[in-house]
């Protein structure tokens, strides 16, 4: 059902929440209090583990649920210009939705919760980037920032995308830039390829017709890829746009499928093997 009529419009605009050419000023609202940083849980510790033990007890895990429920009504804040490394960029966007009206903000912050109680029991120490869906931002620069303060051992991104074709999930990995991402690039590949094979055999979500290459894509313009210093991947974890894809991202058996497949792979990687 679609409950704000405004929120919708302004996100079927968006075709896809990581993509170049995005905007997030269709919608003009009120403002009616001031900005506020996200709140951050008081999870994250000061320094890496010295010797990290296999598996996540005691590992560090970033965990970055995309956009925010309020991006929509403060488009001078997240319209404003980050530096992501290789150039500028938005601070953020709204996010996509599904054609009736479930946004991705809600819906990465759902997964992400979920997968960090998974991961918490798990023995995993988890730094959320935001831990509601009330305010806007934090800006992508910012995102990577707090991956880099809590030395995180592994950090993940979690969007959903608004494609007008095709469905499908896809794992996007940084590319190497240069200054930027040269320490992190080969360690992320290792962790885009562990969250793809168990996020594709824990949903059953196809690899994304519409993007990426088997359910793979690299990236050097994503500043909360380049701006990060610890491994770091994003998921598209299907098209909301899609109906096959809806269907199942506002299931919440789903998610929480998916948010133990992410588990898994975030578990394989920091494993090693
Ligand atoms: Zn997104």
């Amino acid at each position: 059902m679609n409950r704000n009529g405004a929120l919708l419009a302004v996100a079927i605009v968006l075709t896809s929440c990581t993509g170049t050419q995005r905007t997030a000023t269709r919608a003009s609202g009120a403002l009616p209090a001031p900005s506020r940083p996200p709140a951050l849980p008081a999870a994250a510790p000061a320094s890496q583990p010295a010797a990290p033990a296999p598996g996540p007890p005691g590992h560090v895990i970033v965990i970055d649920p995309g956009h925010n429920g309020q991006n929509w009504s403060h488009p001078g804040d997240i319209n404003r210009l980050v530096d992501i490394g290789n150039g500028t960029k938005a601070c953020d966007t709204t996010g996509t939705a599904t054609r009736d009206g479930y946004t991705e903000a809600a819906h990465d912050l759902d997964v992400a919760s979920r997968l960090a109680a998974v991961l918490t029991r798990a023995g995993a120490l988890v730094v959320l980037t935001r831990s509601d869906n009330d305010g806007w931002g934090p800006c992508v620069d910012e995102r990577a920032a707090i991956g880099n303060r809590a030395h995180a051992d592994v950090a993940i991104s979690i969007h959903a995308d608004g494609s007008p074709a095709g469905r499908g999930f896809h794992v996007i990995y940084p590319a190497v830039v240069a200054g930027l991402t040269e320490a992190i690039a080969a360690p992320s590949e290792r962790l885009a390829l562990d969250v793809r094979g168990a996020y594709a055999r824990g949903t059953g979500m196809p690899y994304a017709t519409y993007a990426g290459h088997a359910g793979l894509a690299q990236r050097g313009d994503l500043g909360g890829l380049n701006r990060s210093r610890v491994p770091k991947v994003f998921i598209e974890t299907g098209n909301m746009l899609d109906p096959t894809d809806a269907a199942l991202l506002e299931d919440p058996s789903f998610r929480d499928r998916a948010a133990r497949a992410l588990a898994e792979g975030l578990e394989a990687f920091l494993s090693g093997h």
